[in-house]
């Protein structure tokens, strides 16, 4: 089956990916979204809406990628933004509990973090020698958790798939780029 290279490093099945890209909202009127989806959030738990809260959530539907809270602290901060490791912690917290970010556990590396909405349902792939992260996409997972659901009477609600291994380059040539070494 032929697989489309994605931005973000992601696999798509070919069929899937008309599917679920007839429409594309550009990166404003996500952001715009985003922020009407956060604002009532916040309003609906008495949270305070702190313009603070709001840049982090720009900055992050702004990038498209895996990143930690000292990746996106760092990237705040040459940006000018006034705004504590503290608060950039506590904004990503908030942020996943009302689904506008995803939280992963790649390994034993830190806590990845990834914008989620309007962003199709993926899995990944991890390198075990650089942390690098390859995002795929197969239709028969889904299959699999409706399937599992209905046969186990569970109402499935998310699920997570890390596929561990080396990347080619590290294969082949005995290097990896990013490799670590210790
Ligand atoms: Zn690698
Ligand atoms: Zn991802």
């Amino acid at each position: 089956m032929a697989l489309f290279r994605f931005q973000r490093q992601s696999f798509f099945l070919a069929h899937d990916f008309l599917d679920n890209f007839g429409y594309c909202m550009t990166t404003e009127e996500q952001i715009k979204m985003v922020k009407k989806i956060f604002e009532a959030y916040l309003e609906n738990k008495n949270l305070r809406k702190t313009s603070e809260r709001f840049a982090i959530l720009e900055e992050i539907y702004s990038r498209s990628d895996h990143f930690d809270v000292e990746t996106l602290y760092v990237q705040m901060k040459n940006k000018k933004y006034r705004v504590s490791r503290a608060t950039v912690y506590n904004t990503l917290e908030l942020l996943v509990s009302c689904d506008l970010v995803t939280k992963h556990q790649f390994g034993k590396n830190m806590a990845q973090f990834e914008k989620s909405y309007g962003y199709k349902q993926h899995d990944h792939i991890i390198c075990l020698d650089c942390g690098k992260v390859v995002e795929f996409c197969d239709p028969r997972i889904q299959q699999i958790q409706t399937m599992m659901g209905e046969l186990l009477k569970f109402e499935i609600k998310h699920h997570s798939l890390n596929l561990y291994g080396a990347c080619n380059r590290l294969h082949q040539g005995g290097i990896c780029e990013n490799k670590v070494t210790n």
